[in-house]
C-alpha cells in the first residue's frame, strides 16, 4: 500500500511510521465508535491550549467511565515528539483514545485490566494556517436539523451525523452546516455558532446539547476583558439571518466569519468588524500562552 504522507505517528507508547501503525479490527473504536479524541493546533511550532484540550479529554473519558492511559505529562511529552518528528511549523495534533481491543465483539465494555485503551496521535501538516484566506471572505453555512445524540458535551468519534451534515453543506454548495434543534441553533457541524447584534455576540449556553469548545471558552474571556458585551443563549436562524455578524469557532479555525445564512447575506454579506477584531485578539493571546 502507497501513501501519499509518510508522516511519524504515535501508537500505544511507540513511534511509527505512519503505514507500521496497526489497529485490531477488534478495537472498539473501530466496532463501536467507543472513544474519545481531542485536536489541538500548532502554530509557530507550539501548542495552543494544550491545558485546555487536556481537561476536556479527562472529563470525556470520565463521562463514559473509560480509564486515563496517559498522565498529561506523557500527553504532553508525546505532542512535542510528534511535532519534533514531523517538523510541524503549523498544523494539528489528532489524539484518539478508545476503549481497546477485547477478545471478541460485545456490548458491555471489557474490564479494563484486561483491555488497555487505545491511544493514538498524529500530526496534520497546514502550513500558514492561520492566515488562512477564507477568514477574509467568510463562510457560507445551511441550517439542517441537529440528529445527534444527547451527549453531544462529549467529545465523542462518533462523527457520521456532522460527516453527512458537511456533505449535506457541499451539495448546497456552502461551506458548512448549522445544526437546528426545537427550532434553534445548537452549533456548526464541528464548530461552535455565534452572532452579532448591536455590539452583543450572542452564542449558546453550555449544556449537553453541544460540544463545550476550547475555542470558545478563550474567545469568550477575549471578548469580555475587551469589555465586549457577551449574551450565552440559543438562537433562531432567521435571528442569524437578521444579525449584524455571524461566525464560528474551533481549535482548527480558531475564529471564522460566516457571512450566509440559508441564503440570505448576514449583514453586508461580507465579514464584519467584530469576528475579525476576536480572531486578531485570539490569534495574539493564543500564541503568547502557547507550550
Ligand atoms: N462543536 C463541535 C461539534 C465540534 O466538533 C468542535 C470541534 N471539535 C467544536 C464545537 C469546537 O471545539 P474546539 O474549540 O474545542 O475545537
Amino acid at each position: 500500500m502507497s501513501r501519499k504522507t509518510n508522516r511519524t505517528v504515535y501508537l500505544n507508547g511507540e513511534y511509527l511510521p505512519e503505514g507500521e501503525a496497526k489497529v485490531s479490527i477488534f478495537d472498539r473504536g473501530f466496532l463501536m465508535a467507543d472513544g474519545v479524541y481531542e485536536v489541538t493546533s500548532v502554530l509557530g511550532g507550539k501548542l495552543l491550549d494544550f491545558d485546555g484540550h487536556a481537561v476536556r479529554l479527562e472529563r470525556s473519558l470520565g463521562e463514559l467511565d473509560m480509564a486515563a492511559p496517559i498522565s498529561k505529562e506523557d500527553l504532553l511529552e508525546g505532542h512535542r515528539e510528534l511535532v519534533r518528528l514531523n517538523d510541524i511549523n503549523d498544523g494539528m495534533i489528532y489524539l484518539q483514545i478508545t476503549r481497546g481491543a477485547p477478545d471478541d465483539r460485545d456490548f458491555v465494555f471489557p474490564d479494563p485490566n484486561e483491555t488497555p485503551s487505545t491511544i493514538v496521535l498524529f500530526t496534520q501538516n497546514k502550513p500558514g494556517m492561520a492566515d488562512s484566506p477564507v477568514a477574509k471572505v467568510g463562510l457560507k453555512v445551511i441550517s439542517i436539523e441537529d440528529q445527534r445524540w444527547g451527549r453531544r458535551d462529549i467529545k465523542t468519534v462518533q462523527l457520521l451525523y456532522p460527516s453527512m451534515g458537511k456533505m449535506m453543506a457541499k451539495a448546497a454548495g456552502v461551506d458548512d452546516a448549522w445544526l437546528v434543534e426545537d427550532g434553534v441553533v445548537t452549533e456548526g457541524t464541528s464548530n461552535n455558532a455565534y452572532i452579532v447584534k448591536g455590539g452583543k455576540i450572542i452564542t449558546r449556553h453550555l449544556s449537553n446539547e453541544i460540544l463545550h469548545g476550547i475555542t470558545r471558552k478563550a474567545v469568550l474571556r477575549f471578548a469580555r476583558e475587551a469589555q465586549m458585551e457577551v449574551e450565552e443563549r440559543a438562537f433562531t436562524i432567521e435571528e442569524a439571518q437578521g444579525a449584524d455578524e455571524a461566525f464560528i469557532t474551533s481549535a482548527s479555525t480558531f475564529v471564522m466569519p460566516v457571512v450566509e445564512v440559508d441564503g440570505a447575506a448576514v449583514g453586508t454579506g461580507t465579514p464584519g468588524p467584530v469576528a475579525a477584531r476576536l480572531r486578531e485578539i485570539y490569534l495574539e493571546e493564543s500564541r503568547k500562552a502557547a507550550i
